[in-house]
């Protein structure tokens, strides 16, 4: 079991340096999140013992579950799934470096207040829904460079890029579109120049369509499946609780 992940790991860097290959990416401007929702915390210390640094999980409940036994293998955490405001206390008690799934004023406010009070600071990407699907979180594109402009007011908030999740579709060229959307959004984003907002990340890509976000632009890809397996509970136990 230790060995597939191993094996599972080795296959991805492929994947990602051959993407980046024939796109004409520098492979160091791809970095491999593992996504370890799920995941338990012995399957997930053998990708970090084997030099993997960048993991993230859904829920905040989980991140605490797994956090003190993970914290002696150096790494580093972000956060990607949807944040309840009542969860930011929390949340910040975990060493979390980048919240990728910032998709509301109201959330952004609320831990910015929580930020100073602690008095952090916080690195965060914009999560946009660019598949226009009523069941992934994300601030809507028409929305994506007013809350960017909201979010750059809160000192506490470092801005570095943007987060997707592109549509799950076998037929590549509609994935492609949404983070075309993504790259599209950054780049009107960048010549703004907004203070306090920089956009060097784009995390955009999985396990299924992660050399479309590579040709796409793709900074951090985030891989969960093909590295640790099929998970037991659906993406939706994950993606819709919002959802009323
Ligand atoms: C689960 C998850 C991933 C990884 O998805 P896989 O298809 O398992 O690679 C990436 N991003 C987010 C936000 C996730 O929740």
């Amino acid at each position: 079991m230790n060995e597939e992940i191993l094996q599972n790991i080795a296959a991805i860097q492929e994947r990602i340096n051959n993407a980046c290959k024939e796109n004409g990416r520098n492979r160091n401007e791809v970095k491999l999140l593992l996504a370890t929702k799920t995941v338990p915390t012995d399957r997930i210390k053998i990708a970090l013992q084997a030099g993997q640094t960048l993991i993230a999980e859904n829920k905040v409940q989980e991140l605490k579950e797994k956090y003190e036994v993970l914290k002696v293998i150096p790494h580093t955490n972000h956060f990607i799934g949807h944040l309840q405001t009542n969860k930011i206390k929390d949340l910040l008690k975990y060493d979390v470096s980048c919240i990728q799934s910032l998709d509301r004023l109201n959330l952004a406010e609320k831990l910015h207040r929580r930020l100073l009070f602690e008095n952090k600071t916080i690195e965060v990407l914009i999560q946009v829904n660019t598949s226009f699907e009523e069941s992934k979180f994300g601030t809507s594109p028409d929305n994506a460079i007013e809350l960017v402009k909201q979010v750059a007011q809160l000192e506490t908030l470092k801005i570095k890029g943007l987060m997707t999740i592109g549509l799950f579709s076998a037929e590549t060229e509609k994935v492609r579109k949404c983070f075309r959307l993504l790259k599209d959004i950054q780049q009107q984003i960048i010549a703004l120049e907004i203070p306090n907002v920089e956009m060097q990340e784009l995390s955009m890509g999985m396990s299924n369509d992660l050399e479309t976000a590579i040709a796409e632009g793709a900074t951090i890809i985030r891989v969960g499946t093909a590295i640790f397996g099929k998970r037991i509970y659906p993406d939706s136990y994950y993606w819709n609780e919002g959802i009323k």
